[in-house]
This record gives C-alpha cells, sequence and structure tokens, in this order.
C-alpha cells in the first residue's frame, strides 16, 4: 500500500493541469491515468481562445511548448449552415482582442501536456494503471487499481466523461437532458472549394435536432468529422447517430460533393459529452471533480478542454489550501464547488438557453435567415460573442447601449482580459 497527499485519476488537460500547479507550488502528487501516452481521445479537437489563455495560467512554458507544434490548423472563425444551406460566418478577427483558436489532434494536444507532466519533478506518474474502486477511510481515501493501492488525502476525479470517482463518490448518474452523444471520424482530402480552410463549420440537419454535425480542417489536409446530438432527443426521437452522420457525407446535396474523393482514415467512434447545463455537486469528503468528471461542457459547443484546464488549476489552488489548513472535509471543500461556478455558470446558463433555442430546425432556420441577411445584427453578434466581457456584464443594461453605439466606458484601470481573470 502506497501512501500520497494528492491522487489524481486521469492525466488528460483536466489531471495535467492540476498536477503540474500543484508541482509548480513544490506538492508531491501521485497522478494515475489507464492509457499510456500518447493516446487518442474522441473530440472535435477545437481549441477555443480560452484554452491558449489557460495554459498560460497553468504554466507560461506550457504556452510556449504549445507555440512549438507544426501539427495545428489556426482557425480564423466558425461557419454556421441551417438545414435550407443559409450561413453566416462568425470571425475571431472581428473581436476586440486578439484572439487565437486552432484545431490540433488530441493525440498532439495531449501528448504536449504529457510532455511537460514527464519534465516536472514531483510528479510521481504511472500510466497503464487503472482506478476501480475508491472507498473512503479514516482521514482519507482508499483507492484500488489494477495494479496496487494507494491512501490519499485528497483525491482528484479527473477521469472523464465515464468517470469512477464521479459515480462512486458523488453518486453521479447519467442524465440525458444534460448529456450529449457524439461520434468522430477523420478524414482526409475533404474538398474546401467554397472557402478558405481556416475556419471550423456546423451543420444544422432536421434530422439531427437539437445538435448539429461538424466539419473541422486539421493540418495536413485532414479533416475532424463529427456528430453529436442531446442524449435526451436520440431516446425521443429513435436517432441512429452513425446512420445519420453515414448518410449526410454520402448522400447530403451540399456536403456529399465534398466528399466525393474523400478518404475516412478510421471507423466511426462515439463518447458521451456530459454537459455543463446544470449545478453538479463538484466535491465531498476527501475529493474534487474536474473536467467532464465534474460535467463542465458548454451545452451548445461542446467545448470542454478549457474548463477542464480551469477546473484543474482551481482544483490545485484549493488543494494548497486544504494542505496548509489540514481540512479536507465536504464543507471546506465546497469553496472548490463556489469559485469554479462563480467563474463559469453565467456562460454556462446563456449557452443552455441558446441550446434550448435551437432544439427547433425552424427555429435556427429563422435565426440564421435573420443573422445572414441583416449586416448590423452580424456585426453585432461578432462584437458580442467573442467579447469575453459579455459574460461579466451580461446584466448591465448600459453595456449593451455602449456596444451598440462603439462608445467605451472611461478606462480607470489598464483593461485586463476577463478570460485571464478567470
Ligand atoms: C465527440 C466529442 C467532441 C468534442 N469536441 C470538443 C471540441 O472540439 N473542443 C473542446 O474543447 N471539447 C470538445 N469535447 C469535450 C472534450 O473532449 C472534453 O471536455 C475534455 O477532454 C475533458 O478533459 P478531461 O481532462 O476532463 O478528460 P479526458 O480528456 O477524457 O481525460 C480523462 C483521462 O482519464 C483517464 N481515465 C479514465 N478512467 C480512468 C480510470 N478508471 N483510471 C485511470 N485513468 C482513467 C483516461 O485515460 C483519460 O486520459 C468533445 C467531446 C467529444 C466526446
Amino acid at each position: 500500500m502506497k501512501k500520497t497527499d494528492v491522487l489524481i485519476v486521469g492525466g488528460g488537460p483536466a489531471g495535467s493541469a492540476c498536477a503540474m500547479m500543484l508541482a509548480d507550488a513544490g506538492v508531491s502528487v501521485t497522478l494515475l491515468d489507464k492509457a499510456s501516452f500518447p493516446r487518442d481521445k474522441i473530440c472535435g479537437d477545437a481549441l477555443s481562445p480560452d484554452v491558449l489563455n489557460q495554459l498560460v495560467q497553468v504554466r507560461p512554458a506550457l504556452r510556449a511548448h504549445f507555440d512549438l507544434q507544426e501539427k495545428k490548423q489556426r482557425i480564423n472563425g466558425m461557419r454556421l449552415v441551417a438545414p435550407s444551406g443559409v450561413h453566416f460566418d462568425l470571425m475571431l478577427h472581428s473581436a476586440a482582442e486578439k484572439l487565437d483558436g486552432f484545431v490540433m489532434s488530441r493525440m498532439e494536444f495531449d501528448r504536449t501536456l504529457n510532455e511537460e507532466v514527464r519534465k516536472t519533478g514531483n510528479i510521481d506518474l504511472h500510466e497503464g494503471v487503472r482506478v476501480k474502486k475508491c472507498t473512503p477511510v479514516e482521514g482519507g481515501m482508499h483507492v484500488e487499481t489494477d495494479q496496487g493501492e494507494w491512501n490519499t488525502r485528497m483525491l482528484v476525479g479527473a477521469d472523464g466523461a465515464h468517470s469512477v470517482v464521479a459515480k462512486q463518490l458523488a453518486g453521479f448518474e447519467m442524465d440525458r437532458k444534460h448529456y450529449c452523444a457524439a461520434l468522430r471520424v477523420y478524414y482526409e482530402n475533404v474538398d474546401w472549394a467554397d472557402h478558405d480552410a481556416d475556419v471550423i463549420e456546423l451543420h444544422f440537419l432536421s434530422e439531427v435536432s437539437p445538435g448539429y454535425l461538424w466539419v473541422f480542417p486539421m493540418e495536413g489536409n485532414k479533416a475532424n468529422v463529427g456528430i453529436g446530438m442531446l442524449s435526451e432527443y436520440v431516446s425521443k426521437k429513435n436517432v441512429n447517430l452513425k446512420e445519420e452522420l453515414e448518410k449526410a457525407i454520402a448522400t447530403h446535396t451540399r456536403l456529399a460533393p465534398r466528399f466525393k474523393n474523400a478518404q475516412a482514415l478510421e471507423s466511426i467512434k462515439g463518447f458521451g459529452i456530459p454537459l455543463g447545463s446544470k449545478k453538479f455537486p463538484l466535491s465531498g469528503d476527501h475529493f474534487l471533480l474536474t473536467g467532464d468528471a465534474a460535467s463542465l461542457v458548454d451545452p451548445v459547443s461542446g467545448e470542454g478542454i478549457a474548463n477542464a484546464l480551469r477546473s484543474g488549476r482551481f482544483a490545485a489552488d484549493h488543494i494548497q489550501k486544504a494542505l496548509k489548513a489540514d481540512r479536507f472535509d465536504a464543507s471546506f471543500n465546497k469553496a472548490y464547488d463556489k469559485r469554479l461556478y462563480k467563474a463559469i455558470w453565467a456562460e454556462l446558463r446563456i449557452s443552455r438557453f441558446i441550446q434550448k433555442l435551437f432544439t427547433s430546425p425552424k427555429r435556427v432556420e429563422w435565426i440564421t435567415r435573420l443573422i445572414s441577411n441583416n449586416k448590423t445584427v452580424r456585426r453585432t453578434i461578432d462584437r458580442w460573442l467573442f467579447d469575453d466581457h459579455l459574460m461579466t456584464h451580461w446584466n448591465e443594461p448600459s453595456y449593451y447601449w455602449r456596444k451598440w453605439t462603439g462608445r467605451k466606458k472611461a478606462q480607470t484601470t489598464a483593461p485586463v482580459s476577463v478570460l485571464q481573470q478567470k
């Protein structure tokens, strides 16, 4: 039986961020992952500007390491296509601050994180070790794996959408209203002739609603193609997502011609997405949940990497306080839930609202037409969507007035990106 102060289950973005930040603060941690890196993770592979911001905050060298990686595609915007084919583009360069977005395979992105973890002295990393059982014991948690047992004072569940820690300790059960079913398949030679290959595409299809099919450009003439739909509606409408994806690629009027000369590089693979559209308990006696284990994915965009990194960071901060105070009980750990939801809940609520608007294909059509046909509406959405200040000022009428008229509030202090504060 081994003993450790902090044991992290899962070496994806959430677990790696938590381990690195603790180690950098001088706290020794044990990090277990059932996989050996580099490993694949089924994902859309889109890295939003917030992901890049989080990397800097985990460790500035991590962002520098990321910048050195060549296997990534820079993204300048997003195209939304309604069932009828009407579309509009939202461009990152319209934002007030310079924003970076990329598509990079999770094999590469998580390898970059893992390389930084391996470089770090006080992380005791064990790959190929699967956690099977977590049991509360006097003064901590007992963790059984397929390769030995650990006792820890604080356990961090960073073990993803099918988290053993969340199930066994927080009683997490999949709620179809707050869960998305999703599939991914890599292609090469998809035709991008109709626009520059630096825009990620979301195609709303009547058969897959609420949800969409995505085509994301990748480096090396490859593409990440996938489909996702709210699980509640997958069962209600009895939708076979794999068949819908295959059908769209083979027969859809606008998509099929673009896949005529394309080759699938793998079979279609699926994984669940736990959405942050409702609040879940994020901690308890001697444990914290992070990333997908804590259900933090944006309910509209399906993005979860930024919140995985953010929650890993916040967990690391909280654990340092817990070690100092020698407090690991549920009431002390509530401060972690509170801080994390304070940072992200406003944004998740707005996304939940948009997700509900998009449950009807007719409404998607109407909204897309409205935005596509009206330059002023498009310009305003462009300004708002990529403005991270919206999330902190959304309840101030004067904010919308300033945005609409383009007037700036008198600046009393140097402007700081809200993303960088969160
Ligand atoms: C189809 C699909 C498309 C998506 N597209 C995007 C996108 O484009 N952009 C975006 O930001 N997000 C996207 N997401 C969400 C994103 O993938 C997740 O939010 C993100 O991976 C969460 O990171 P994590 O560290 O919490 O978990 P993960 O990345 O899942 O890492 C969990 C780790 O835990 C390990 N593990 C699991 N169980 C055990 C165990 N019992 N013992 C030991 N180790 C264990 C796993 O091997 C894994 O390495 C998508 C998700 C899906 C399914």
